[in-house]
Protein backbone atom coordinates (compact mmCIF):
# COMPACT_ATOMS: atom_id res chain seq x y z
CA UNK A 1 0.00 0.00 0.00
CA UNK A 2 0.75 3.59 -1.11
CA UNK A 3 2.37 5.37 2.64
CA UNK A 4 1.10 8.34 1.30
CA UNK A 5 -2.42 7.41 0.82
CA UNK A 6 -4.23 9.45 3.46
CA UNK A 7 -2.71 12.46 2.93
CA UNK A 8 -1.48 12.81 -1.00
CA UNK A 9 -4.79 13.56 -2.78
CA UNK A 10 -6.24 15.81 -0.11
CA UNK A 11 -6.17 19.98 -1.19
CA UNK A 12 -4.35 22.71 0.02
CA UNK A 13 -7.59 23.54 2.19
CA UNK A 14 -8.57 20.02 2.91
CA UNK A 15 -4.94 19.68 4.94
CA UNK A 16 -5.18 23.19 6.67
CA UNK A 17 -9.16 21.83 7.86
CA UNK A 18 -6.92 18.34 8.75
CA UNK A 19 -4.47 19.88 11.09
CA UNK A 20 -7.11 22.56 12.83
CA UNK A 21 -8.80 19.57 13.71
CA UNK A 22 -6.07 17.69 14.61
CA UNK A 23 -4.65 20.53 16.76
CA UNK A 24 -7.44 20.82 18.85
CA UNK A 25 -8.02 17.22 19.08
CA UNK A 26 -4.32 16.55 20.20
CA UNK A 27 -4.16 19.39 22.30
CA UNK A 28 -7.40 18.31 24.32
CA UNK A 29 -7.20 14.82 24.49
CA UNK A 30 -3.45 13.84 24.71
CA UNK A 31 -1.12 17.12 25.75
CA UNK A 32 -3.25 19.20 27.88
CA UNK A 33 -4.17 16.17 30.59
CA UNK A 34 -0.71 14.35 30.32
CA UNK A 35 2.19 16.85 29.75
CA UNK A 36 3.03 18.15 32.90
CA UNK A 37 5.06 21.02 31.17
CA UNK A 38 2.40 22.08 28.75
CA UNK A 39 -0.40 21.78 31.47
CA UNK A 40 1.39 24.41 33.31
CA UNK A 41 2.47 26.39 30.03
CA UNK A 42 -1.43 26.77 29.72
CA UNK A 43 -2.44 27.19 32.86
CA UNK A 44 0.20 29.80 33.62
CA UNK A 45 -1.02 31.61 30.25
CA UNK A 46 -4.12 31.26 31.22
CA UNK A 47 -4.85 29.62 27.90
CA UNK A 48 -8.15 27.87 27.39
CA UNK A 49 -6.60 24.30 25.39
CA UNK A 50 -10.22 24.33 24.12
CA UNK A 51 -9.58 27.59 22.45
CA UNK A 52 -6.73 26.62 20.35
CA UNK A 53 -9.08 25.45 17.05
CA UNK A 54 -6.75 26.73 14.62
CA UNK A 55 -2.94 26.99 13.36
CA UNK A 56 -3.56 30.89 13.49
CA UNK A 57 -4.51 29.71 17.37
CA UNK A 58 -0.92 28.70 18.26
CA UNK A 59 -0.20 32.27 18.07
CA UNK A 60 -1.16 32.71 21.75
CA UNK A 61 1.20 29.91 22.94
CA UNK A 62 4.50 30.39 24.05
CA UNK A 63 8.12 29.28 22.00
CA UNK A 64 9.59 26.26 23.45
CA UNK A 65 13.18 25.82 23.26
CA UNK A 66 15.92 23.76 23.67
CA UNK A 67 16.40 25.45 27.57
CA UNK A 68 13.01 24.50 27.89
CA UNK A 69 14.15 21.12 28.18
CA UNK A 70 17.10 20.92 30.00
CA UNK A 71 18.90 23.42 32.04
CA UNK A 72 21.72 23.00 34.38
CA UNK A 73 19.60 23.19 37.48
CA UNK A 74 17.10 20.79 36.45
CA UNK A 75 18.86 18.22 33.80
CA UNK A 76 15.88 15.96 33.85
CA UNK A 77 13.24 18.88 32.77
CA UNK A 78 12.71 17.20 29.40
CA UNK A 79 10.66 14.25 31.52
CA UNK A 80 7.72 17.05 32.17
CA UNK A 81 7.36 17.26 28.03
CA UNK A 82 6.88 12.59 28.04
CA UNK A 83 2.79 12.26 27.80
CA UNK A 84 2.32 10.21 31.13
CA UNK A 85 -1.53 9.51 31.54
CA UNK A 86 -2.92 8.11 35.47
CA UNK A 87 -5.99 6.42 36.17
CA UNK A 88 -6.88 9.99 38.03
CA UNK A 89 -5.88 12.01 34.68
CA UNK A 90 -8.00 9.92 32.27
CA UNK A 91 -11.05 10.23 34.66
CA UNK A 92 -10.91 13.97 34.47
CA UNK A 93 -9.81 14.44 31.31
CA UNK A 94 -11.23 11.91 28.85
CA UNK A 95 -15.33 11.68 28.68
CA UNK A 96 -17.00 8.38 29.31
CA UNK A 97 -17.74 7.53 25.74
CA UNK A 98 -13.61 7.60 24.96
CA UNK A 99 -13.26 4.88 27.43
CA UNK A 100 -16.13 2.49 26.37
CA UNK A 101 -14.94 3.16 23.02
CA UNK A 102 -11.27 1.63 23.69
CA UNK A 103 -13.45 -0.90 25.59
CA UNK A 104 -15.15 -1.82 22.84
CA UNK A 105 -12.17 -2.16 20.43
CA UNK A 106 -10.01 -3.80 23.11
CA UNK A 107 -12.94 -6.73 23.09
CA UNK A 108 -12.85 -6.79 18.96
CA UNK A 109 -8.98 -7.03 19.14
CA UNK A 110 -9.20 -10.41 21.45
CA UNK A 111 -7.06 -10.63 24.56
CA UNK A 112 -6.35 -6.78 25.09
CA UNK A 113 -7.06 -5.09 27.58
CA UNK A 114 -7.53 -1.18 27.54
CA UNK A 115 -5.13 -1.04 30.06
CA UNK A 116 -2.18 -3.13 26.95
CA UNK A 117 -4.03 -0.40 24.46
CA UNK A 118 -2.81 2.49 26.75
CA UNK A 119 0.53 1.11 27.26
CA UNK A 120 1.16 0.12 23.52
CA UNK A 121 0.21 3.93 23.08
CA UNK A 122 2.36 5.64 25.85
CA UNK A 123 4.39 3.29 27.65
CA UNK A 124 8.45 4.75 26.82
CA UNK A 125 10.32 2.00 24.95
CA UNK A 126 13.02 3.59 22.97
CA UNK A 127 15.40 6.72 23.08
CA UNK A 128 17.17 9.08 20.62
CA UNK A 129 19.58 11.96 22.08
CA UNK A 130 20.25 15.46 20.32
CA UNK A 131 23.28 16.01 18.72
CA UNK A 132 24.63 19.15 20.98
CA UNK A 133 28.42 20.51 20.00
CA UNK A 134 28.20 22.77 23.24
CA UNK A 135 25.23 21.79 25.15
CA UNK A 136 24.90 18.47 27.10
CA UNK A 137 22.64 16.34 24.48
CA UNK A 138 18.56 15.93 25.83
CA UNK A 139 16.72 12.64 25.32
CA UNK A 140 13.39 12.20 23.40
CA UNK A 141 11.37 9.21 24.05
CA UNK A 142 9.16 7.05 21.76
CA UNK A 143 6.35 4.83 22.43
CA UNK A 144 5.34 1.93 20.10
CA UNK A 145 2.73 4.29 18.85
CA UNK A 146 5.76 7.21 17.88
CA UNK A 147 7.82 4.08 16.32
CA UNK A 148 4.62 3.13 13.79
CA UNK A 149 4.84 7.15 12.64
CA UNK A 150 9.14 6.16 12.32
CA UNK A 151 8.20 3.42 9.99
CA UNK A 152 5.56 5.29 8.82
CA UNK A 153 7.98 8.41 7.47
CA UNK A 154 10.60 5.89 6.79
CA UNK A 155 8.27 3.55 4.05
CA UNK A 156 7.01 7.05 3.09
CA UNK A 157 10.73 8.11 2.40
CA UNK A 158 11.25 4.90 0.63
CA UNK A 159 7.92 5.12 -1.83
CA UNK A 160 9.51 9.03 -2.23
CA UNK A 161 13.23 7.68 -3.63
CA UNK A 162 11.27 5.21 -5.43
CA UNK A 163 13.30 1.94 -3.98
CA UNK A 164 11.62 -1.40 -4.99
CA UNK A 165 11.61 -4.11 -3.10
CA UNK A 166 14.59 -6.09 -5.25
CA UNK A 167 17.03 -3.68 -4.37
CA UNK A 168 19.82 -3.66 -1.50
CA UNK A 169 20.09 -0.62 1.09
CA UNK A 170 23.40 0.02 2.83
CA UNK A 171 23.02 2.19 5.96
CA UNK A 172 26.23 4.18 6.50
CA UNK A 173 24.67 6.35 8.74
CA UNK A 174 26.82 6.45 12.13
CA UNK A 175 25.57 3.53 14.36
CA UNK A 176 24.11 5.63 17.81
CA UNK A 177 21.17 6.61 19.84
CA UNK A 178 20.36 9.05 16.75
CA UNK A 179 17.40 10.01 14.81
CA UNK A 180 19.28 9.13 11.26
CA UNK A 181 20.87 6.08 12.06
CA UNK A 182 17.34 4.41 13.25
CA UNK A 183 15.01 6.53 11.01
CA UNK A 184 16.74 4.10 8.30
CA UNK A 185 16.84 0.93 10.00
CA UNK A 186 13.12 1.25 10.48
CA UNK A 187 12.26 2.29 7.60
CA UNK A 188 13.36 -0.03 5.17
CA UNK A 189 12.26 -2.85 8.21
CA UNK A 190 8.59 -1.72 7.12
CA UNK A 191 9.34 -1.16 3.33
CA UNK A 192 10.44 -4.85 3.47
CA UNK A 193 13.77 -3.95 1.81
CA UNK A 194 17.46 -5.51 2.58
CA UNK A 195 19.33 -3.62 4.26
CA UNK A 196 22.59 -3.52 5.33
CA UNK A 197 23.82 -1.17 8.68
CA UNK A 198 27.28 -0.87 8.90
CA UNK A 199 27.43 1.75 11.69
CA UNK A 200 29.42 4.08 9.80
CA UNK A 201 33.13 4.53 9.78
CA UNK A 202 33.47 4.91 13.32
CA UNK A 203 32.34 1.32 13.55
CA UNK A 204 33.57 -0.83 10.78
CA UNK A 205 36.51 1.39 9.64
CA UNK A 206 36.66 2.73 6.16
CA UNK A 207 38.10 -0.12 4.45
CA UNK A 208 35.79 -2.37 6.41
CA UNK A 209 32.19 -0.43 4.75
CA UNK A 210 34.26 -0.26 1.65
CA UNK A 211 34.38 -3.94 1.50
CA UNK A 212 30.99 -4.30 2.50
CA UNK A 213 30.12 -2.07 -0.38
CA UNK A 214 31.77 -4.02 -2.92
CA UNK A 215 30.30 -7.45 -1.83
CA UNK A 216 26.55 -6.27 -1.57
CA UNK A 217 26.48 -4.33 -3.94
CA UNK A 218 23.60 -2.03 -2.99
CA UNK A 219 21.69 0.14 -5.72
CA UNK A 220 20.64 2.42 -2.68
CA UNK A 221 23.64 4.47 0.19
CA UNK A 222 22.24 6.70 2.91
CA UNK A 223 24.70 8.46 5.22
CA UNK A 224 26.57 11.47 5.78
CA UNK A 225 27.88 13.69 3.51
CA UNK A 226 31.28 14.33 4.06
CA UNK A 227 31.27 10.40 4.95
CA UNK A 228 29.54 9.04 1.92
CA UNK A 229 32.17 11.97 -0.54
CA UNK A 230 34.97 10.23 1.51
CA UNK A 231 33.99 6.51 1.10
CA UNK A 232 33.62 7.59 -2.79
CA UNK A 233 36.91 9.11 -2.80
CA UNK A 234 38.52 6.26 -1.48
CA UNK A 235 37.40 3.69 -4.45
CA UNK A 236 37.77 6.50 -6.86
CA UNK A 237 41.56 6.45 -5.90
CA UNK A 238 41.81 2.54 -6.11
CA UNK A 239 39.45 2.71 -9.46
CA UNK A 240 36.45 1.08 -8.76
CA UNK A 241 33.81 0.05 -10.59
CA UNK A 242 30.74 1.68 -8.82
CA UNK A 243 28.34 1.21 -11.62
CA UNK A 244 25.86 -0.42 -8.90
CA UNK A 245 24.95 2.47 -7.53
CA UNK A 246 21.77 4.46 -8.15
CA UNK A 247 20.51 6.28 -5.52
CA UNK A 248 22.70 8.30 -2.63
CA UNK A 249 20.29 9.59 0.38
CA UNK A 250 22.01 12.28 2.98
CA UNK A 251 21.38 13.08 5.80
CA UNK A 252 22.01 14.61 9.32
CA UNK A 253 23.77 17.52 7.57
CA UNK A 254 23.45 20.80 4.92
CA UNK A 255 23.47 19.11 1.12
CA UNK A 256 23.91 22.20 -1.31
CA UNK A 257 23.87 21.59 -5.31
CA UNK A 258 27.60 21.66 -5.41
CA UNK A 259 28.15 18.87 -3.25
CA UNK A 260 25.56 17.01 -5.54
CA UNK A 261 27.26 17.65 -8.61
CA UNK A 262 30.81 17.09 -7.15
CA UNK A 263 29.56 13.65 -5.66
CA UNK A 264 27.88 13.14 -9.18
CA UNK A 265 30.91 13.65 -10.75
CA UNK A 266 33.47 11.33 -8.50
CA UNK A 267 30.54 8.53 -9.36
CA UNK A 268 31.07 9.29 -13.14
CA UNK A 269 34.71 8.22 -13.02
CA UNK A 270 33.71 5.41 -11.11
CA UNK A 271 30.85 4.23 -13.52
CA UNK A 272 28.16 5.04 -11.52
CA UNK A 273 25.87 7.30 -14.24
CA UNK A 274 22.89 8.78 -13.57
CA UNK A 275 22.61 8.64 -9.93
CA UNK A 276 20.19 10.37 -8.09
CA UNK A 277 21.54 11.86 -4.75
CA UNK A 278 18.88 13.06 -2.24
CA UNK A 279 19.17 15.49 0.71
CA UNK A 280 17.10 14.82 4.27
CA UNK A 281 16.05 16.75 6.88
CA UNK A 282 15.05 15.90 10.44
CA UNK A 283 15.80 16.65 13.76
CA UNK A 284 15.78 14.32 17.13
CA UNK A 285 12.42 16.73 18.76
CA UNK A 286 10.45 15.77 16.01
CA UNK A 287 11.96 12.12 15.98
CA UNK A 288 11.06 12.05 11.79
CA UNK A 289 12.84 12.82 8.96
CA UNK A 290 11.18 14.85 5.58
CA UNK A 291 13.09 14.10 2.13
CA UNK A 292 13.65 14.96 -1.16
CA UNK A 293 12.15 13.23 -4.37
CA UNK A 294 13.88 12.37 -7.29
CA UNK A 295 14.78 14.92 -9.57
CA UNK A 296 16.71 16.09 -13.02
CA UNK A 297 20.08 17.66 -12.44
CA UNK A 298 20.49 17.37 -9.40
CA UNK A 299 18.27 20.50 -8.38
CA UNK A 300 16.31 20.33 -4.57
CA UNK A 301 13.00 19.62 -4.82
CA UNK A 302 12.22 20.73 -1.18
CA UNK A 303 11.67 18.22 1.81
CA UNK A 304 7.60 16.86 1.79
CA UNK A 305 6.30 17.36 4.98
CA UNK A 306 3.82 15.42 6.78
CA UNK A 307 0.86 17.60 7.10
CA UNK A 308 -1.06 14.85 9.16
CA UNK A 309 1.45 14.74 11.91
CA UNK A 310 3.08 17.88 12.26
CA UNK A 311 2.99 21.54 11.64
CA UNK A 312 5.26 23.78 10.39
CA UNK A 313 5.42 27.91 11.14
CA UNK A 314 7.93 30.34 9.92
CA UNK A 315 8.52 33.23 12.29
CA UNK A 316 11.16 35.73 12.55
CA UNK A 317 14.08 34.66 14.53
CA UNK A 318 14.74 38.20 16.11
CA UNK A 319 10.86 38.91 17.13
CA UNK A 320 9.41 36.05 16.83
CA UNK A 321 6.58 37.75 14.12
CA UNK A 322 4.61 35.22 12.32
CA UNK A 323 5.44 35.30 8.52
CA UNK A 324 3.56 34.04 5.86
CA UNK A 325 4.27 30.57 4.27
CA UNK A 326 6.48 31.25 1.34
CA UNK A 327 8.48 34.10 3.65
CA UNK A 328 12.26 33.33 4.96
CA UNK A 329 12.49 32.63 8.64
CA UNK A 330 12.96 30.13 11.34
CA UNK A 331 11.15 27.09 11.27
CA UNK A 332 8.92 26.35 14.10
CA UNK A 333 7.58 22.76 14.69
CA UNK A 334 4.55 21.48 16.62
CA UNK A 335 2.98 17.86 16.20
CA UNK A 336 0.02 17.09 16.55
CA UNK A 337 -0.37 12.82 16.06
CA UNK A 338 2.67 11.56 18.90
CA UNK A 339 3.00 10.25 22.11
CA UNK A 340 5.82 9.89 24.74
CA UNK A 341 7.96 13.05 24.42
CA UNK A 342 5.73 16.08 22.73
CA UNK A 343 6.76 19.53 22.00
CA UNK A 344 4.85 22.05 20.29
CA UNK A 345 5.93 25.60 19.09
CA UNK A 346 9.44 24.07 19.39
CA UNK A 347 11.75 26.97 17.87
CA UNK A 348 14.46 24.46 15.07
CA UNK A 349 17.14 26.96 15.46
CA UNK A 350 16.86 26.44 11.20
CA UNK A 351 16.70 29.23 8.93
CA UNK A 352 14.57 28.60 6.18
CA UNK A 353 15.43 30.32 3.01
CA UNK A 354 12.41 30.19 0.17
CA UNK A 355 9.46 28.86 3.35
CA UNK A 356 6.33 26.75 2.88
CA UNK A 357 5.86 25.88 -0.80
CA UNK A 358 2.11 24.37 -1.04
CA UNK A 359 2.32 24.20 -4.74
CA UNK A 360 2.17 20.37 -6.16
CA UNK A 361 5.43 18.79 -5.86
CA UNK A 362 6.77 19.88 -9.99
CA UNK A 363 9.03 16.46 -9.75
CA UNK A 364 6.90 13.86 -8.08
CA UNK A 365 3.74 15.70 -8.44
CA UNK A 366 3.02 14.84 -4.37
CA UNK A 367 0.28 17.71 -3.33
CA UNK A 368 1.29 17.51 0.34
CA UNK A 369 3.44 20.60 1.43
CA UNK A 370 7.28 21.13 0.96
CA UNK A 371 9.90 23.01 3.00
CA UNK A 372 12.59 24.89 0.84
CA UNK A 373 15.81 22.39 0.90
CA UNK A 374 17.78 25.81 1.39
CA UNK A 375 18.12 25.65 5.47
CA UNK A 376 21.04 26.67 7.67
CA UNK A 377 21.24 26.23 10.78
CA UNK A 378 21.00 29.76 13.46
CA UNK A 379 22.06 27.65 16.54
CA UNK A 380 25.61 26.88 15.13
CA UNK A 381 26.38 31.10 14.43
CA UNK A 382 24.93 30.79 18.35
CA UNK A 383 27.03 27.78 19.51
CA UNK A 384 30.24 29.23 17.96
CA UNK A 385 30.04 32.70 19.91
CA UNK A 386 30.91 34.64 16.44
CA UNK A 387 30.25 38.13 18.25
CA UNK A 388 34.02 37.86 19.50
CA UNK A 389 35.64 36.46 15.89
CA UNK A 390 38.16 39.36 15.17
CA UNK A 391 35.23 41.50 16.77
CA UNK A 392 32.70 40.96 14.05
CA UNK A 393 29.51 39.29 14.13
CA UNK A 394 30.54 36.77 11.17
CA UNK A 395 28.22 34.59 10.05
CA UNK A 396 30.27 30.95 9.53
CA UNK A 397 27.20 29.63 6.83
CA UNK A 398 29.05 32.40 4.28
CA UNK A 399 32.85 30.89 4.65
CA UNK A 400 31.06 27.44 3.93
CA UNK A 401 29.41 28.52 1.17
CA UNK A 402 32.54 29.93 -0.68
CA UNK A 403 34.65 26.99 0.26
CA UNK A 404 31.98 24.61 -0.48
CA UNK A 405 31.17 25.75 -3.98
CA UNK A 406 34.76 26.15 -5.30
CA UNK A 407 35.42 22.84 -7.70
CA UNK A 408 38.68 22.95 -6.91
CA UNK A 409 38.33 22.23 -3.20
CA UNK A 410 38.01 18.54 -1.65
CA UNK A 411 37.64 18.87 1.39
CA UNK A 412 38.48 22.11 4.17
CA UNK A 413 38.05 22.78 7.39
CA UNK A 414 38.17 26.68 9.21
CA UNK A 415 40.11 27.12 12.46
CA UNK A 416 39.36 29.79 15.07
CA UNK A 417 42.47 30.08 17.22
CA UNK A 418 44.12 32.65 18.84
CA UNK A 419 47.01 34.33 18.18
CA UNK A 420 49.84 32.20 20.69
CA UNK A 421 47.00 30.22 21.44
CA UNK A 422 46.97 33.01 24.20
CA UNK A 423 43.73 33.89 25.49
CA UNK A 424 43.73 37.32 25.67
CA UNK A 425 45.75 37.49 22.48
CA UNK A 426 43.99 38.68 18.85
CA UNK A 427 41.44 35.51 17.44
CA UNK A 428 42.99 34.07 14.04
CA UNK A 429 41.00 32.11 11.38
CA UNK A 430 43.50 29.59 9.37
CA UNK A 431 41.54 27.25 6.53
CA UNK A 432 43.05 24.15 5.68
CA UNK A 433 42.99 22.60 2.13
CA UNK A 434 44.53 19.20 0.56
CA UNK A 435 46.28 20.60 -2.37
CA UNK A 436 44.36 18.32 -5.45
CA UNK A 437 46.74 19.10 -8.00
CA UNK A 438 46.20 22.79 -7.55
CA UNK A 439 48.47 24.67 -10.49
CA UNK A 440 49.66 26.90 -8.11
CA UNK A 441 49.19 27.49 -4.43
CA UNK A 442 49.93 30.76 -4.17
CA UNK A 443 47.71 32.34 -6.57
CA UNK A 444 44.79 29.93 -5.50
CA UNK A 445 45.89 31.59 -2.48
CA UNK A 446 44.97 34.66 -3.19
CA UNK A 447 41.80 34.28 -5.21
CA UNK A 448 40.91 32.29 -2.20
CA UNK A 449 41.13 35.23 0.17
CA UNK A 450 39.57 37.77 -2.13
CA UNK A 451 36.48 35.69 -2.53
CA UNK A 452 36.34 35.12 1.22
CA UNK A 453 36.72 39.02 2.06
CA UNK A 454 33.90 39.65 -0.73
CA UNK A 455 31.51 37.28 1.07
CA UNK A 456 32.55 37.69 4.87
CA UNK A 457 34.67 40.92 5.10
CA UNK A 458 37.18 38.99 6.47
CA UNK A 459 40.20 37.30 5.67
CA UNK A 460 41.79 34.55 6.94
CA UNK A 461 44.98 34.67 8.55
CA UNK A 462 46.94 32.23 6.70
CA UNK A 463 45.62 29.12 4.25
CA UNK A 464 47.61 25.89 4.67
CA UNK A 465 47.74 23.36 2.44
CA UNK A 466 47.88 20.08 4.23
CA UNK A 467 48.37 16.20 2.54
CA UNK A 468 44.84 14.77 2.53
CA UNK A 469 45.18 11.90 5.24
CA UNK A 470 46.53 14.54 7.59
CA UNK A 471 43.15 16.25 6.23
CA UNK A 472 40.94 13.39 7.02
CA UNK A 473 42.57 13.09 10.32
CA UNK A 474 41.86 17.05 10.84
CA UNK A 475 38.47 16.41 9.93
CA UNK A 476 38.04 13.38 12.23
CA UNK A 477 36.22 11.83 8.90
CA UNK A 478 36.93 8.19 10.15
CA UNK A 479 36.41 8.47 13.73
CA UNK A 480 33.35 11.16 14.85
CA UNK A 481 29.81 11.01 13.92
CA UNK A 482 30.15 14.25 12.53
CA UNK A 483 33.31 15.75 10.72
CA UNK A 484 34.82 18.63 12.58
CA UNK A 485 34.85 21.32 9.23
CA UNK A 486 34.82 24.41 11.41
CA UNK A 487 37.01 23.72 14.74
CA UNK A 488 36.56 26.73 17.55
CA UNK A 489 40.37 25.80 19.16
CA UNK A 490 39.89 29.35 21.31
CA UNK A 491 40.81 28.47 24.72
CA UNK A 492 37.68 29.21 27.17
CA UNK A 493 37.97 31.99 29.57
ZN1 LIG B 1 8.42 15.69 -5.12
Amino acid sequence: MNPWNNISSLSYKQIKEYQNHQLNSFINTHVYPFSSHYRQVFDDHKINPKHIKTIADLKHLPFTSKLDLMTKENPQKFRDFVLAPDQNKIRQFWPKTKLLQMALQSTFRGKESVLDALGKEYRPIFMTFTTGTTNAPVPFIYSRYDIDNLNLSGSRMVHLFNIKSDEKIMNIFPFAPHLAFWQTFFGALEANIFALSTGGGKVMGTEGNFTALMRTKPSVILGVPSYIYHLVRYAQKRQENLSFIKKIVLGASKVTVEYKFKLAEMLRDCGAHHVLIFGTYGFTEARTAWAECPTENHISSGYHLYPDKEIFEIVDPQTGEIKKEGEDGELIYTSIDSRASVVLRYRTGDFVKGGIIHEPCPHCGLMTLRISSDISRLSDTKDLNLSKIKGMLVNLNHFAEVLNNLPEIDEWQLEIRKHNNDPYDSDEIIIYIPPKGLVNESSFSVMLKDKLVATTELAPNEIKFVPLSEMIQRLELETANKEKRILDSRPKL
